[in-house]
């Protein structure tokens, strides 16, 4: 089965319990296997504007998904947790689920770029990523200990549910 990997991020919400509702709904599908999950870690906006801190974590999968069936199923699980009650309105989505890497394909058409674009720049998806799988390879970069490498970290912290 091919070996996918997801990124979860959120920064409105309880986004611990929601990450904890994705993994039960992917431990649920039949077409998914849940193969290891990182820690949860807590980064600051990119946008470096006054938004509250992210959680974000990586999940590894083994998908029986295609690549676009697996984006549309995500899609659904965004709607799906992706908003919460703020006073009268419902606020912006509050949950952000990627396709990081799916096997070794490169995919770039109008719907879905894989390897996602951008995580080579992303502390909160390369540590997490190294966390669970050290030697996986990036389609078409390299390891990803040497994207590691000239990876700025911006302060990336495991998030410690007594603490934070
Ligand atoms: P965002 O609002 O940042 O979550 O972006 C969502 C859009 O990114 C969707 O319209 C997707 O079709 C597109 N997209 C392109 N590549 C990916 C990917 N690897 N994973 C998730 N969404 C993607």
């Amino acid at each position: 089965m091919p070996s996918v990997y997801v990124g979860l991020g959120g920064n409105i919400g309880d986004s611990q319990t929601i990450f904890g509702n994705v993994l039960a709904d992917f431990s649920q599908d039949e077409r998914i296997d849940v193969i290891s999950v990182s820690s949860f870690y807590v980064s600051k906006p990119l946008d470096n504007k006054q938004q509250p801190d992210y959680l974000n974590a990586v999940v590894h999968l083994h998908s029986q998904y295609s690549p676009h069936s697996l984006l549309k199923q995500l899609q659904y699980l965004e709607k799906r947790y992706g908003r919460v009650r703020s006073g009268q309105n419902w606020a912006s989505r509050t949950l952000d689920l990627d396709i990081l890497l799916y096997d070794d394909l490169i995919i770039n058409d109008a719907e879905l770029v894989v390897p996602h674009p951008g995580m080579l720049e992303r502390d909160f998806v390369l540590y997490p990523m190294y966390e669970i799988s050290p030697t996986i390879e990036i389609a078409g970069y390299g390891s990803i200990s040497s994207a590691l490498k000239i990876c700025e970290n911006r302060g990336l912290k495991k998030f410690n549910e007594h603490n934070d």
